[in-house]
C-alpha cells in the first residue's frame, strides 16, 4: 500500500486486519478526518464472515489478504462516499484507462482519493500526484489480476447505520454458507475443505516455496483476525438492532466466531512476529483444530442464515 502526498496519510494496518481493501477505506475515512473502528470497515466490506478462497492462487496464506472491490459501492452508502469505476476491462482498454487516470488526477485535487487494486494487495492514494505516474500506475497491466481502480469522493451517507447494518448481516450470511457473488472466489466450507487439503507439511507452498508450516500460521493468523473482527462488531450491532438483540442471536453467533477464533490463537504468528513452534505434535493439533473450526463455521453459516430471515 502506498501514499504520496505532501502530507501524507500513513495506512496503519490495525492489528486485526482481515483485508487490504478494508485497511485502505479505512485510511480513506482517516483521510477525511472520521475515526471510523476498523471492525466495521471491515464487516461492510463483507470480508469478516468468512475466510475467502481465491480460486487461482495457490496458497492459502494469500487467499484472505486481496479483497474484491464488488462491496465498495454499498460501502460507500453505508460509510459515506461516492465511486467511480475504471473500466471493467482495463487491461485491454488502455484509452479507457488513461481517460480514467486523467480523471482520477483531477479528483485527487478535489479531496477524493484513489484506490487500486494490485496483486497483492490494494493501494491508496490520498494527494496529488503528476498524471504521468498516475496513468503508469493504474495502466498496470497482470494477465491473472487485470488492473482496477476506483475514486472515491466523500458525499452524505444514503443509509442509515441500522440499514446498513442489516444489509452487512444479509451480506455475511450468504457469505458464511460460502456465496461470494464473484466468479474466482470461494468461502465458507469451501474454503475450510481446501484449507485442511493444502495442510501438507511433507513440502513446501507450491506458490510461495516458503514451508508449508509458515504459510499454515499465516493463514491462521488472518482467519483469526476475521473472526474477531466479526465478534466484534456482531456485539456492536446489538445497539443497532434492539429488536434482533432481544433474540440473543447477535451475541451467540459473536460467542461462536470467538471459540473459532481461540481454536486457532495457538497457530498463529503472534503480535511480536514470532511463528509457534513446528513439532509433529503441534502440527497434527493445527490440523484438528482445523478441522474442529470448519465444523463450528457450519453451524454458525446456519446460524447467520437463520438471523438473516428475520432482518
Ligand atoms: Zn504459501
Amino acid at each position: 500500500m502506498s501514499t504520496r502526498s505532501n502530507d501524507p496519510t500513513p495506512v496503519q494496518a490495525p492489528p486485526l486486519l482481515t483485508g487490504s481493501l478494508a485497511a485502505c477505506v479505512h485510511a480513506a475515512l482517516a483521510h477525511w478526518g472520521e475515526q471510523t473502528p476498523y471492525d466495521c470497515v471491515a464487516a461492510l466490506s463483507g470480508a469478516s464472515f468468512s475466510p475467502v478462497l481465491r480460486t487461482s492462487v495457490q496458497c492459502p496464506a494469500w487467499w484472505a489478504v486481496s479483497g474484491t472491490g464488488q462491496r465498495l459501492e454499498f460501502m460507500g452508502f453505508a460509510l459515506g462516499f461516492r465511486v467511480e469505476a475504471s473500466p471493467q476491462d482495463g487491461a485491454h482498454d488502455p484509452e479507457g484507462m488513461a481517460e480514467f487516470a486523467l480523471m482520477a488526477s483531477s479528483a485527487l485535487r478535489e479531496g477524493a482519493v484513489v484506490l487500486y487494486a494490485v496483486w497483492p494487495s490494494w493501494g491508496i492514494i490520498t494527494g496529488e500526484m503528476p498524471h504521468g505516474d498516475l496513468a503508469f500506475l493504474l495502466g498496470t497491466r497482470d494477465a491473472h489480476f487485470p488492473p482496477r481502480a476506483y475514486v472515491l469522493r466523500r458525499t452524505t451517507r444514503m443509509l442509515s447505520r441500522g440499514e446498513a447494518v442489516r444489509e452487512s448481516l444479509r451480506f455475511g450470511a450468504a457469505a458464511a454458507a460460502g456465496s461470494t457473488g464473484a466468479s474466482s472466489f470461494s468461502a465458507g466450507n469451501a474454503f475450510y475443505d481446501a484449507w485442511l487439503s493444502a495442510l501438507n507439511w511433507g513440502r513446501s507452498c507450491p506458490k510461495c516455496s516458503q514451508s508449508s508450516w509458515y504459510c499454515a500460521v499465516a493463514t491462521a493468523g488472518r482467519v483469526r483476525s476475521m473472526q474477531l473482527c466479526a465478534a466484534a462488531y456482531l456485539r456492536r450491532a446489538n445497539s443497532l438492532l434492539p429488536d434482533v438483540a432481544r433474540t440473543g442471536q447477535l451475541d451467540q453467533i459473536a460467542r461462536s466466531y470467538d471459540a473459532m477464533a481461540r481454536m486457532l490463537a495457538p497457530y498463529a504468528r503472534g503480535a511480536s512476529g514470532a511463528l509457534p513452534k513446528a513439532d509433529a505434535r503441534t502440527r497434527g493439533c493445527c490440523l484438528a483444530a482445523v478441522r474442529d473450526v470448519g465444523k463450528i463455521h457450519q453451524a454458525v453459516a446456519q446460524s447467520m442464515s437463520d438471523l438473516a430471515v428475520g432482518l
